[in-house]
């Protein structure tokens, strides 16, 4: 029998989402093995935005052990089921892509084939009536129990989420220090990093560091100058004003993604407040009218200023270097149109435990982490291209500029496929479903030519009346539900006194 390891010491620099996940995961799965510590600068603080997730932050939480309904009370957060896509074909238009998973499909072709096959015969409804999340995002209702369940993802507080983890990770035995990095030293043979260096002087070395410093990437991007690959020509969205305004009425179960002139502005229903944001591309519109815009649009009085935010899109193509992680923003950044980081943080966090360097030698661990992350965030970033470009829209140069886009062959390849025979797949880890593929192409008014005609094989109008089971069996199960609003007041209000 060999001897339990010396712990591997960890130093998790960034106190954002992305490092407070990090350290958590890391003490949570890790235990003995590892001794971590996390450096964070209130000074600096974080980036204030990124509250909107996808359903894998469930079973995220589930495998970190971690109470759902304490995390929600913790972080004022919401159900969200879908995405309200608002204007982004036509002006006027409104779609949701939801969390749904199509109610039937065969070996040789998924629903989308019988649905076209239906509907051109005149015996199929919209799309979404089909999906269980669609409907229960539309009707604003929410339910944990009863069959089928419901596939669902959270809105939260950033911050509170922030400390809830930190909670979580300090009892778990991470040390959490405050202070400003001032100099990252490198060792001279490996050029690997050697130590953090705080404002303070303090000191910290370490075996493995995970870089959490945010748009920033002080150690990824700053001091071992890995390469950044700018993906700005496909996503020209550069700009940002946030705030946090009073909700108004009740809290929807989804996230609005309201297409403007020059990008797009989100609006997140929390428990206590909304989220809101307004995202442009700067060649194409500037800071003043936009925050004019955005404040003209904003629903509820703001509750703090609205500041701005720079980002640009693209990643560092090796997000682990040395001995050296990229997580979060400090990695890389598509867009937050279908907000995505903090699956990518996760994910991301994931894989680095089943990889992790207990061993200095790790170059084939590496490369592997490298590898299936590059695939990941190259998926992500084509379905988000795909809602920009698949547009009717010319009424500005912003949008011309979309729809003349040379988009990457994998995304034109993708679009092909559906425009021909409504073919749509979900690749090897990617993230997103045909489920969502079709929603959004078919949302985005792609209509394909042909379909899989499988579904004209069957007889005795069976394809009509499976068709009306899927949608009734929907219905019925959406009218059993209760409103969102009275569900979270139920389920995760805080307590009173
Ligand atoms: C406009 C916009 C909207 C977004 N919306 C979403 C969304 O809806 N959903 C989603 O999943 N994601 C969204 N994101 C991404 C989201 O912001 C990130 O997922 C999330 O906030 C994680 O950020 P982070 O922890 O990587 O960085 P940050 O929050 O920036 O944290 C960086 C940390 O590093 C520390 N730091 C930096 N430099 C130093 C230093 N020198 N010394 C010590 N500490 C230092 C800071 O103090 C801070 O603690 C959005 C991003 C943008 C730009």
């Amino acid at each position: 029998m060999t001897d339990r390891p010396a712990p591997r010491r960890v130093v998790v620099a960034g106190g954002g989402t992305a490092g407070w996940v990090t350290a958590t995961a890391l003490a949570r799965q890790l235990g003995s093995l590892v001794e971590i510590t996390l450096v964070e600068s209130e000074e600096i603080g974080t980036i204030g935005v990124g509250e909107s997730t996808i359903p894998t932050a469930r079973a995220f939480h589930e495998f970190l052990k971690i109470d759902q309904q304490a995390f929600m009370r913790a972080s004022r957060a919401t159900f969200k089921l879908a995405i309200s896509f608002e204007n982004w074909a036509r002006d006027g238009d409104r779609y949701l892509h939801s969390f749904g998973t199509m109610p039937m499909r065969t070996w040789m072709a998924d629903f989308q084939h019988f649905w076209l096959e239906a509907r051109a015969r005149g015996e199929a409804g919209e799309i979404g009536q089909y999906y269980l999340e669609h409907e229960a995002a539309r009707l604003h209702r929410m339910d944990l129990k009863g069959d089928p369940k419901l596939n669902y993802a959270y809105h939260l507080d950033a911050s509170l989420y922030a400390k809830f983890l930190r909670r979580i990770a300090e009892n778990d035995g991470v040390t959490r220090i405050e202070g400003k990095i001032a100099n990252v030293e490198r060792d001279g043979e490996s050029g690997d990093i050697a130590a953090l260096v705080l404002e303070d002087g303090t000191r910290l070395t370490g075996d493995l560091f995970i870089d959490c410093t945010g748009f920033r990437s002080l150690l990824l991007g700053q001091t071992l100058g890995t390469p950044f690959e700018d993906w700005g020509k496909w996503l020209p969205t550069n700009s940002a004003w946030a705030t946090q305004s009073e909700g108004v009425g009740d809290a929807y179960p989804y996230t609005r993604a309201i297409a403007h002139g020059g990008g797009w502005q989100w609006r997140i229903p929390l428990q206590h407040r909304m989220g809101a944001g307004f995202v442009y591309a700067s060649d194409h519109m500037e800071a003043q009218p936009a925050l004019d815009q955005f404040l003209a649009t904003l629903e509820g009085r703001p509750l703090r200023d609205p500041f701005p935010i720079r980002f640009r899109t693209g990643r560092h193509r090796q997000a682990w270097v040395g001995n050296c992680v990229g997580i979060g923003l400090a990695g890389g950044f598509v867009e937050p149109l279908e907000s995505t980081t903090i699956h990518l943080i996760m994910i991301g966090i994931t894989r680095l435990l089943q990889l992790f360097p207990f061993s200095p030698d790790c170059a084939a661990q590496r490369e592997r982490f490298n590898e299936l992350s590059q695939n990941e965030i190259e998926r992500v970033r084509d379905f988000i291209i795909l809602h920009y470009h698949l547009t009717e829209r010319d009424d500005t140069s912003f949008w011309q500029y979309m729809r003349n886009l040379d988009v990457p062959d994998t995304l034109r390849e993708r679009m092909e496929a559906f425009a021909q025979g409504a073919q749509a797949w979900q690749s090897t880890n990617e993230i997103f479903r045909v489920d969502s593929w079709i929603q959004v192409l078919l949302g985005q008014r792609m209509t394909p030519q042909g379909w899989n005609r499988v579904g004209a094989l069957m007889k005795d109008g069976r394809l009509k009346q499976t068709m009306e089971d899927a949608s009734r069996m929907v219905a019925n199960r959406v009218a059993t539900m209760q409103s969102h609003q009275q569900f979270i007041d139920s389920y995760c209000a805080p307590k009173e006194g």
